[in-house]
């Protein structure tokens, strides 16, 4: 699967406690209210409730007054909903089994203490029996205290007692074939279905355990005898038992069911689009990976459980049907329905089992003897070509990179109008954001980047994740991390003017700022919970695993990483490994006698990653490792890794011939120098996942090199220093002062990637600053990086542009100057707007630029509400995106909250699209607050729409919070968290949220003064 997070993940540092916090207005409670913005007209409409809160936190202003300053009036709203929300929820009732008895057991006031002793004595053989292990109660569980061992089991929902604990299905029982028959109503929005399940017993058992969630079963017989089953819920499984045990065998096990098509993005689940004659169109489709099989067909939904599977779909003739294989017959039924059989599939995990009803077009290609096809809805049919180009192309290049070609004789490429994730790899039917696959007519190489980088990935892992897979989710990145870095590799081999060189070294940027953190977690993880198993799709199981495939890659030679893998593919056909085969294979055909397993295993065991600390005296080099930490308070980690160090000097320091190698696997190591070492470059172009700190003179002579001449390293090393030290200043180990004096170099620069990091990481101290109405720095900061980029902002074409890195550098470089107001930025963009408007939408905005151009249009009514039109009409989706962006980044308050609102409840605007709504609305201080409050009043709804766990919640909370920087914003978000209960409060990213708190507020507290002094 490919997740859907486009920004880089924000690492604020903002502190200062605002004492106007502590203040608080009486507000009404907005976030609750849906409002109704009147987009057409103005202020005549606006909602009494709203205008009421206005006036009390405004002090009798209206918002709706053309010269009224939003901005400031926001800045008090939010504010004052900030104080407000804190007293909201209570801190009790998290998801613990302790909460659950004491809920039960109220004390008596005049309890003596033989009481209390008795007490003590039955709450201890309470605790005894509940915490035995995979022992789980339902929510009425406390109410009935049973004595016996059987009260380890959980109760079904039929009162009678479920035979089983685990999260894990008994290993007692596989299956080996699905015929799976099914029925989805499009009109009511429900499906009828049958499973018959051939299963092998391979050890006599009383149970047959398997999943099943949100199904209504009707009749499930075993070997053709009816049975009873019993249902547990929490754990989405169903069981039968047996009087007797079940001998070795093969059996045949039946379940028909009827249930409703999903609301949400998993499942068997309903998506509907407006074709462009304004009819609404509806469809069905699944997203199953990683536990959604189950609410489509009871099934043993785990991924070493691997099984074939024929499947039929009763569908109206106006529709088609698509699934994992080709279609061997349709068959007429009664009532002008009509019957799809597919052919038999390969053996495969139930994951990635897949299904499609709509009303989609589809062009085709052969590749060797798989035919190739793209489909979409019919008003798209004009923008899947490049898909497809470009498809065949990276199939090709997969067949004969790992010399194993493509077993299917069909793929199919979908895009689906309402889809979460970025795209899911199905084998032979990989479904896509419309985003992630179509490119109009108007598309620049930036677009085709993303869709040709998405495409990489799923084909990657139709063999890594579908023909070998991981065994259990705690090696997910053997799937994630090699598909993402096959996608990188891939494309800069078939298509090299993508640039994805310097969107690599982007990702690997953004795995070390995730990975610098406390709340981190090793590549591979024990997952027991569901949510744990959502979690498992983050930056270290796809970008930390695609970066130590990198450094691993770049430390084998003569082509052994790719020998490796095609054995490792060979091997494990069709099967499921750990980590460790992989390893094995590689170091089998290493022939410097490199231990890859015992190298590998130092960066997936442990959590985090090194900072390498270069001393030099003369020519002694003493190199040390230790775990770096963004707060690195209290800790005694002492892990080690095995680091293929490499370094570079000024005498050569440019080619990879230059490169030099050292494995330092100890805390401490020395080298020698040539007398002549002017200076030493470690970590040659980033492709190691370490940081390097260099001692004063070290860091000196890099700096003054690189000011005589930028061209002494390559660009991605320049960009690896400004990374670095950003990265050290954030953990304290250096102050900002030395962020600046290496910052001094930055007018020479003139390549993407440093200047892109550049401006990336100061952008993120403006938006903390800015966020904490410090002005005075904030204006301040605009300044410093007018001074230092302002020529280049100045001297960007506005023109069509063809070059990836050019494009790459001038979005970044007028985004920033734009939203900053630095030159004439603004004026452009206003002015490539109106030449749209004027030319009625036919004359063209460079599609890298639309983002700051409508940014800029948006600010105006007239322009939001040419850009609402624009996006409720455009056919074309990364245009409608941008869009989207624009509306959103508005500082009108009441766009906000409509925008919010209707995001949500995707009335007019896509709810796939909300996390982005919030992560554009958080950026700006308008809304920030605002868009907090609201995520609170809305958390049950936004959860029903977004997986707990999930990368979409995962991206939402960090939007909202990540830019909080005072005491009280953390205990309010502690407070919050914690009082979810079930619906959130065990999620990893709320401790990823309160350590980013935490970190802002002492990075000001430690770096303020010299902001004052040196801005
Ligand atoms: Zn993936």
């Amino acid at each position: 699967m490919e997740t859907f997070e486009s920004e880089r993940a924000p690492l604020p540092r903002n502190m200062i406690e605002n004492s106007m916090f502590e203040e608080e207005p009486d507000v009404v409670d907005l976030a609750k209210e849906s409002p109704s913005y009147p987009i057409d007209s103005d202020d005549a409409v606006y909602e009494p409730r709203s205008s009421r809160l206005l006036v009390r936190g405004l002090g009798e202003n209206d918002l709706d007054e053309d010269e009224e300053d939003y901005e400031s009036s926001a800045r008090l709203l939010g504010m004052s909903f900030m104080n407000r929300s804190s007293n909201q929820r209570g801190v009790a009732s998290s998801y613990t089994r302790q909460q659950y008895s004491g809920s039960c057991s109220k004390p008596s006031t005049k309890t003596t203490v033989v009481g209390v002793l008795i007490l003590v004595l039955v709450a201890s053989m309470i605790m005894v029996v509940y915490f035995l292990p995979g022992c789980t109660f339902t929510r009425k569980g406390c109410k009935k205290s049973n004595s016996t061992m059987d009260s380890i089991y959980p109760i079904s929902t039929s009162g009678e007692l479920f035979p089983w604990t685990e999260l894990r299905l008994p290993p007692s029982v596989h299956p080996v074939h699905y015929n799976i028959s099914l029925h989805p109503n499009l009109t009511f929005m429900t499906f009828q279905g049958s499973v018959s399940i051939l299963v092998q017993v391979l050890h006599e058992t009383k149970n047959i355990v398997l999943h099943s969630s949100d199904l209504n079963i009707s009749k499930v017989s075993f070997d053709g005898k009816e049975v009873h089953v019993l249902e547990y819920k929490p754990l989405q499984q169903i069981a039968i038992k047996f009087p007797e045990d079940l001998k070795k065998g093969q059996y045949v096990l039946n379940i028909d069911y009827t249930a409703k098509l999903s609301n949400s993005y998993d499942g068997f689940y309903n998506s509907s689009y407006v074709d462009t004659n304004g009819t609404k169109r509806v469809l069905a489709a699944t997203q199953f990976e990683p536990l959604a099989a189950r609410k489509a067909f009871p099934c043993f939904d785990e991924p070493a459980l691997k099984s074939t599977f024929t499947i039929k779909m009763t569908r109206e003739r106006k529709y088609i049907s698509l699934s994992n294989m080709p279609k061997v017959k349709t068959t007429d039924l009664k009532n002008g329905l009509q019957e799809d059989e597919f052919k038999e599939s390969v053996t495969m995990s139930t994951y990635l089992v897949a299904f499609i009803v709509a009303e989609f077009i589809g062009v085709s290609n052969n590749v060797s003897n798989t035919t190739v096809s793209v489909y979409a809805v019919p008003d798209k049919k004009d923008q899947v070509q490049y898909a497809l180009n470009t498809s065949c192309k990276l199939l090709e290049f997969y067949n004969a990179f790992f010399d194993n070609v493509y077993p299917l004789s069909k793929l199919d490429l979908v895009a689906i109008p309402d889809f979460l994730a970025g795209a899911m790899e199905n084998w032979g039917l990989i479904t896509f954001r419309e985003t992630t696959l179509l490119v109009g007519s108007n598309s620049s190489s930036i677009d085709k980047q993303l869709v040709t980088s998405v495409i990489a990935h799923e084909l990657a892992h139709q063999w890594f994740g579908n023909l070998v897979t991981m065994s259990w989710w705690n090696d997910l990145w053997l799937n994630e991390g090699f598909a993402t870095y096959m996608q990188y590799m891939s494309i800069e081999t078939v298509f090299p003017d993508l640039d994805m060189d310097t969107e690599f070294l982007k990702v690997r940027f953004e795995a070390l700022a995730k990975d610098a953190l406390n709340s981190s977690h090793p590549v591979s993880t024990v997952v027991s919970t569901p949510e744990q198993v959502e979690e498992m799709f983050d930056a270290v199981s796809y970008e930390k695993g695609a970066s130590i495939l990198l450094m691993l890659n770049a430390t084998l030679t003569d082509g052994e990483f790719r020998k490796g893998v095609i054995e490792y593919l060979q091997k494990y056909n069709l099967s499921n490994t750990e980590s460790e085969d992989l390893w094995n294979s590689l170091s089998q055909v290493s022939k410097q006698n490199l231990n890859v397993s015992e190298m590998m295993n130092t960066w997936t065991v442990h959590k985090g990653f090194p900072l390498v600390t270069v001393e030099r005296k003369g020519t002694l080099v003493t190199l040390t490792q230790e775990h770096f930490l963004l707060n690195a308070e209290n800790s005694t980690d002492d892990s080690l890794w095995h680091i293929p160090l490499t370094y570079v000097n000024d005498s050569c320091s440019f080619l990879s011939s230059c490169k030099q190698v050292f494995h330092l696997k100890d805390k401490t190591a020395t080298l020698m120098l040539p007398d002549q070492v002017k200076w030493l470059k470690f970590n040659f172009r980033s492709d190691g996942f370490y940081i390097v700190h260099y001692d004063d003179e070290g860091w000196k002579n890099l700096i003054d090199a690189l000011k005589k001449d930028v061209n002494v390293l390559s660009c991605k090393d320049r960009a690896a220093l400004i990374n670095n030290i950003f990265a050290l200043s954030r953990s304290g180990k250096v102050s900002f002062r030395e962020v600046l004096n290496l910052m001094e170099y930055i007018r020479s620069e003139t390549d993407t990637a440093p200047l892109t990091e550049a401006l990336f990481q100061l952008g993120q101290i403006f938006r903390l600053l800015d966020k904490r109405s410090d002005f005075d720095l904030a204006s301040r900061m605009t300044s410093y990086i007018d001074q230092h980029f302002g020529n280049l902002m100045t001297n960007q074409s506005w023109d069509l542009e063809s070059s990836v890195s050019k494009m790459t550098l001038r979005s970044a470089l007028l985004e920033m100057a734009c939203s900053l107001n630095i030159g004439n930025c603004p004026t452009q963009a206003k002015h490539l707007f109106d030449q749209w408007l004027t030319s009625n939408k036919t004359s063209q905005i460079p599609s890298d630029l639309m983002r700051t151009v409508f940014r800029v249009a948006a600010q105006t009514d007239e322009g939001w509400g040419t850009l609402l039109d624009t996006y409720k009409t455009s056919i074309n989706d990364q245009e409608k995106r941008k869009t989207l962006d624009g509306l959103a980044s508005t500082q009108d308050l009441r766009k906000i909250i409509w925008i919010l609102h209707n995001s949500l409840d995707g009335s007019e605007i896509q709810t796939q699209e909300f996390p982005l709504v919030i992560n554009t609305i958080c950026k700006n201080f308008a809304g920030y607050l605002y868009a907090w409050d609201f995520l609170k009043e809305n958390w049950d709804k936004i959860t029903q729409k977004f997986p707990v766990g999930s990368f979409a919640i995962r991206s939402i909370i960090m939007s909202a919070t990540s830019q909080f920087s005072t005491k009280t914003h953390l205990t309010e978000t502690q407070n919050f968290f914690s009082s979810l209960g079930t619906k959130g409060s065990q999620m990893r990213i709320v401790q990823e949220a309160i350590e980013t708190i935490k970190l802002n507020m002492r990075w000001m507290e430690k770096n303020l003064n010299t902001l004052q002094i040196f801005l």
